[in-house]
C-alpha cells in the first residue's frame, strides 16, 4: 500500500449505542437478581406458535432445559411440522401485500418500539438469557445490549436508504430506490439467542418484508419473548411469525418453499452450506432467485508478537478464548505465539486459566458457565481426547461435581499444536484452545490464513510495522489489534466474514440492509406533450 494514495477515512455520523448495565452498582445486580427469580417462578409455561398474530398449540414439543442444571425445564416449546411452515409463509405472503406499501419512516418506527420494548424487560430478558443458553450475566446483557442497538441502527439506516437517489437531465427525470424482496425466513442460532435473531428479523422488517422467524431449538423461549415484544409493538399480523421447530425437520420446507425470497441464516457452516443448496435449486412454481445471507463459522486466531505486552495478550487471549464457554463465532480458538516470548506467553496463560472461575451463569461471579447441551459436551470431549492424544496439554481444568448438574466443560489449552491438524483446522465452539508457536511473523500470518475460515483475527504486537502487516495480509472480516477479538459493536465494528464464514454483507455496518432490498429505476420522459384527462374528471 505504500506510495498509493489514501482517501481520507469517512467520519460516520455516530450513533448511540446502548450502554451496558454496570453490575459493580448494588441496584444493578439485585434487580438481576430480582429478574432471575421471576423468571424462575414462570418456569413450566407453554410457548405455542404464532402464525398470523394467532397461537397455535402442536403436540410435538420441545422442553427447553438449563445446560446448567439439566433437570431444571424452563417450559415447553411447541413444535412446527413443514404444515406448520407452510402455512406460516402464506401468512407471511399475505401480510407483505399491505407491509410493503407501510411508509419506510413508519416501519422505522416499529423498530423504535421495539427497541423500547427490550429496554422495557432489559433484566428479564437477560435473566431467561441466562437460564436458558446459559450466558453470564455480563453477556446476557451484551446481547439485550446488541439487540436494541440493531433495531436503532436498522432504523436510522432505513431512513437513510428512503431518500431516492436522482440524476436528472433535461427532458428526462430519473430515480434509483428500494422494494422490498417479499417474504423472509429468519433462522438463528442459540448462542446469541436474542440478538441475532432480532438483528436478522428487525433488518428483514424495516426493508418492508415479512418474516418467518425459526429461533434454534435451545433458545426458543428467549425467541418467544422476543415474539412478545414485537406484538407488543403492535406489528400488523403475520408481519412476524414465530415458528419454533426442529431444525432438519421444519427448516427444507421454510427454505425450500416456493413463497420465500429471501433466507438470512446464522449458524454452522454445514446448514448454511446446505440452505444455500436449496435455495439455489428452483422450482417452478417461484417468481425468482431466493437471495441466501448466511454468516457461518470461524477458526480464529490471535498472534501474539514478539514485542507484545504480555499481561495485555494473556488477558486478550483468555478473554476472546473464553468468554462464553468459547461458544461465539468470533472467539479465538488458536493462539499463534512468536518463539521468542512462547514459553513466558504460556506460563502466564497457564495461571490465568487456572484462575478462571467456573459455575452456573446465574451466579454473578461465574467466568465460565456451561456449554450448550449435550450434544455439545460430547463434540468438545472429543477435542479434547484428540488434543491430549496428538499435543501437549498445558492446561486440562475438571470441572468436578458440576459435570453431574450440566453441561460442562472445563477450559483446555493445548501447546505445540500442528497448524495442519484437526485441532488447529476445525471449529469446535467450545472451551478449547489450541496454541501454536510461529518461526516469525511471516509464518503466523500463514498459519493464521491456513484454515478454510475468515472470520475474526488478532494480534498483539508493539511494532507499527507488524500491525501495519496484519492490516494487509491477515483475511479476515473483522481484525482487531492491541484487544480482545470478541465483543463487536453495532456499526462501531461491522461483523462479518468470507471465504466459509460467511456469505452476506456485515451485520450493524452500513451496507447490511441493501441485502433486503431489491434496487429499482425509474426513468422518465419528461417532454410529453399536452396531459390526458384524469378517469376521475372523466367520470
Ligand atoms: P446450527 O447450524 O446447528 O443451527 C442454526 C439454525 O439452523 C438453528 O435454528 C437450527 O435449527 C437450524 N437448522 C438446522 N438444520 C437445518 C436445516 N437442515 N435447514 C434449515 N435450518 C436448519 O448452528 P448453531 O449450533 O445454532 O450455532 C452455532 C454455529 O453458528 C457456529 O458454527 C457459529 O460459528 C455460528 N455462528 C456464526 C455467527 C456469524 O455471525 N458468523 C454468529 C453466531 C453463530
Amino acid at each position: 500500500m505504500s506510495g498509493e494514495l489514501k482517501p481520507a477515512p469517512k467520519i460516520l455520523d455516530r450513533f448511540a449505542n446502548e450502554p451496558l448495565t454496570d453490575f459493580s452498582k448494588a441496584e444493578n445486580r439485585k434487580a438481576m437478581q430480582e429478574a432471575l427469580r421471576d423468571v424462575r417462578e414462570s418456569f413450566g409455561n407453554d410457548y405455542p406458535l404464532i402464525i398470523n398474530g394467532k397461537s397455535v398449540e402442536t403436540r410435538a414439543r420441545i422442553a427447553s432445559r438449563n445446560p446448567a442444571q439439566h433437570k431444571e425445564i424452563l417450559g415447553m416449546v411447541s413444535c412446527a411440522s413443514p404444515d406448520h411452515a407452510e402455512k406460516a409463509v402464506a401468512a407471511a405472503r399475505r401480510a407483505w401485500d399491505e407491509w410493503r406499501k407501510v411508509p419506510a419512516a413508519h416501519r422505522a418506527e416499529y423498530l423504535e418500539l421495539i427497541a423500547a420494548g427490550l429496554r422495557n424487560r432489559r433484566f428479564e430478558l437477560s435473566a431467561w438469557i441466562v437460564l436458558e443458553c446459559g450466558k453470564p450475566w455480563a453477556e446476557a446483557d451484551g446481547d439485550v445490549a446488541e439487540a436494541i442497538d440493531f433495531c436503532g441502527y436498522y432504523a436510522r439506516c432505513m431512513r437513510e436508504l428512503d431518500c431516492p437517489q436522482s440524476c436528472d437531465y433535461p427532458g428526462e427525470e430519473n430515480s434509483t430506490w428500494y422494494r422490498s424482496r417479499g417474504v423472509a425466513v429468519v433462522i438463528a442460532p442459540w448462542n446469541f439467542p436474542l440478538a441475532i435473531l432480532a438483528g436478522m428479523t428487525v433488518a428483514a422488517i424495516v426493508t418492508g418484508n415479512t418474516v418467518v422467524m425459526k429461533p434454534a431449538e435451545q433458545s426458543s423461549i428467549v425467541a418467544a419473548k422476543f415474539m412478545d415484544v414485537i406484538q407488543e409493538a403492535g406489528l400488523p399480523n403475520g408481519v412476524v411469525n414465530y415458528l419454533p421447530g426442529i431444525g432438519e425437520e421444519v427448516g427444507p420446507a421454510l427454505v425450500g418453499s416456493p413463497d420465500v425470497d429471501l433466507i438470512a441464516f446464522t449458524g454452522s457452516r454445514k446448514v448454511g452450506l446446505e440452505i444455500n443448496k436449496l435455495a439455489a435449486d428452483t422450482d417452478p412454481r417461484q417468481l425468482g432467485v431466493k437471495k441466501v445471507i448466511a454468516e457461518m463459522g470461524g477458526k480464529n486466531a490471535i498472534i501474539v508478537d514478539e514485542d507484545a505486552d504480555l499481561d495485555e495478550a494473556v488477558q486478550g487471549v483468555i478473554r476472546s478464548a473464553f468468554g462464553y464457554s468459547g461458544q461465539k463465532c468470533s472467539a479465538c480458538s488458536r493462539a499463534i505465539v512468536l518463539a521468542p516470548v512462547f514459553d513466558s506467553f504460556t506460563q502466564r496463560l497457564k495461571a490465568a486459566c487456572e484462575s478462571l472461575q467456573i459455575g452456573p451463569a446465574e451466579a454473578p461471579g461465574t467466568d465460565l458457565g456451561p456449554v450448550i447441551d449435550e450434544d455439545a459436551v460430547s463434540r468438545i470431549n472429543d477435542y479434547i481426547a484428540i488434543g491430549n492424544e496428538e499435543c501437549e496439554t498445558l492446561v486440562a481444568r475438571d470441572v468436578g461435581d458440576l459435570a453431574q448438574q450440566g453441561h460442562f466443560v472445563g477450559p483446555h489449552v493445548f501447546i505445540n499444536v500442528d497448524p495442519e491438524s484437526r485441532l488447529a483446522q476445525h471449529e469446535i465452539f467450545g472451551p478449547v484452545l489450541a496454541v501454536l508457536k510461529a518461526r516469525n511473523l511471516e509464518q503466523a500470518l500463514t498459519f493464521a490464513n491456513s484454515t478454510d475460515y475468515a472470520l475474526t483475527g488478532g494480534m498483539y504486537s508493539r511494532s507499527p510495522v507488524a500491525l501495519e502487516k496484519a492490516r494487509h495480509d491477515f483475511l479476515v472480516g473483522n481484525l482487531y489489534l492491541n484487544r480482545e477479538i470478541t465483543g463487536a459493536i453495532v456499526q462501531r465494528h461491522p461483523f462479518g466474514g468470507f471465504n466459509f464464514s460467511g456469505i452476506g454483507s456485515k451485520a450493524g455496518g452500513p451496507d447490511y440492509l441493501l441485502q433486503y432490498l431489491l434496487p429499482v429505476s425509474v426513468s422518465e420522459n419528461t417532454l410529453r406533450r399536452g396531459f390526458a384527462p384524469s378517469a376521475d374528471a372523466e367520470a
